[in-house]
């Protein structure tokens, strides 16, 4: 009797066992998800707003270069490689060519 349960309960727990680990998967699955929604919202909700006064964001053109102003704070914001681009499009020795140009973005 005993060699009979025996078998049925290793499967049993064969079972359970790979239960258990397919909730495990589908609860990381799910938090995954979770995530990655609450990430989209947080980037739909902040997009083009300014990161100091959460007012709207204009890019303006300088150059090549769409540079990301706030008419509220004054604040300006660049991308991913924006500062590198606008050394090149303003020339050799630019920084300060550069920071002119982007303390001129307000004046009219
Ligand atoms: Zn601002």
């Amino acid at each position: 009797m005993a060699d009979f349960e025996k078998p049925s309960n290793t499967e049993d727990e064969y079972f359970a066992r790979e239960d258990i680990e397919k909730k495990r998967k589908l609860a990381f699955k799910q938090g995954q998800e979770l995530e990655k929604k609450r990430r989209d919202e947080l980037k739909n909700l902040h997009f083009m707003k300014c990161p100091r006064c959460g007012m709207d964001l204009h890019a303006l053109k300088k150059g090549d270069v769409e540079v990301d102003t706030c008419f509220h704070c004054k604040g300006v914001w660049l991308d991913a490689g924006e500062l590198e681009q606008l050394m090149e499009t303003l020339g050799q020795e630019s920084s300060g060519k550069v920071m002119k140009a982007v303390l001129g973005l307000f004046k009219r």
